[in-house]
């Protein structure tokens, strides 16, 4: 059986066995989708990292969570990535998500799942994702996050929600001051008239990023406001 995204999405797959990332040819690859050396390059989030946004932080921090979270009230529970945002990473991303390589689902996909698996991270009742705006999803014919939440939601069996709308086009955050971010992304989430079932659910929200923090808070704040109990995140790289 195929999964949702690959019923409706027409995907050119690379030749199989080889890499998604540096297009080399190895048999070892399999359904891993990425070559070892590849693999091995891969940088992962150093720990300790901050108990509720996930950076690396001192190993003497004496409650366990980063500068910014200290003072910071945050919609979210606890925001989780297995890898840090840089390097081989950064570049399978930006492809994923300019390049049109909407097959890199498959891939972050299953090391999301894995990391979910080996960290315990996968008691929710609701998978749901960061929409895009209307306009944005027309330009590039697929959402990066949905992909990956359905994707996650068909391996752990735990049911999609389709619950967040973007109801406001907001600019290109890259560069943006943190202030300027959440002032931008204020109110450009709402939550869909059909998501009533998310309410007193918890819920793991999926992005493929997370930089502030702001863009996953503003969709939290939306969730718990129309009565979802607690929202967690999950990206790829931080
Ligand atoms: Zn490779
Ligand atoms: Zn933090």
């Amino acid at each position: 059986m195929n999964s949702y995204a690959e019923s409706f999405l027409e995907l050119i797959y690379p030749e199989k066995n080889t890499c998604f990332i540096c297009e080399t040819y190895d048999e070892k690859i399999n359904d891993k989708y990425i070559c070892s050396d590849c693999e091995k390059k891969i940088k992962k989030i150093i720990h300790p990292a901050c108990s509720k946004c996930c950076k690396p932080i001192e190993f003497n921090s004496f409650d366990g969570l980063c500068k910014e979270c200290r003072g910071a009230k945050r919609y979210f529970e606890t925001s989780r990535s297995p890898y840090a945002y840089e390097g081989i990473i950064k570049k399978a991303i930006y492809s994923y998500k300019y390049y049109n390589k909407s097959y890199f689902f498959k891939f972050f996909g299953n090391c999301l799942v894995d990391y979910m698996k080996d960290t315990n991270y996968a008691d929710f009742d609701f998978i749901a994702s960061v929409p895009l705006h209307l306009s944005k999803m027309r330009k590039r014919g697929y959402n990066q996050s949905e992909l990956l939440a359905r994707h996650i939601s068909y391996k752990l069996c735990i049911p999609y929600v389709d619950a967040l709308k973007r109801t406001k086009k907001t600019f290109k955050q890259s560069g943006q001051k943190k202030e300027d971010r959440r002032k931008n992304l204020k109110n450009a989430f709402t939550v869909k008239k059909s998501a009533q079932k998310i309410i007193n659910s918890t819920i793991l929200l999926v992005d493929d990023i997370y930089t502030t923090g702001s863009t996953v808070d503003e969709c939290s704040k939306a969730l718990i406001k129309y009565g979802a109990e607690k929202v967690y995140i999950i990206t790829i790289a931080r």
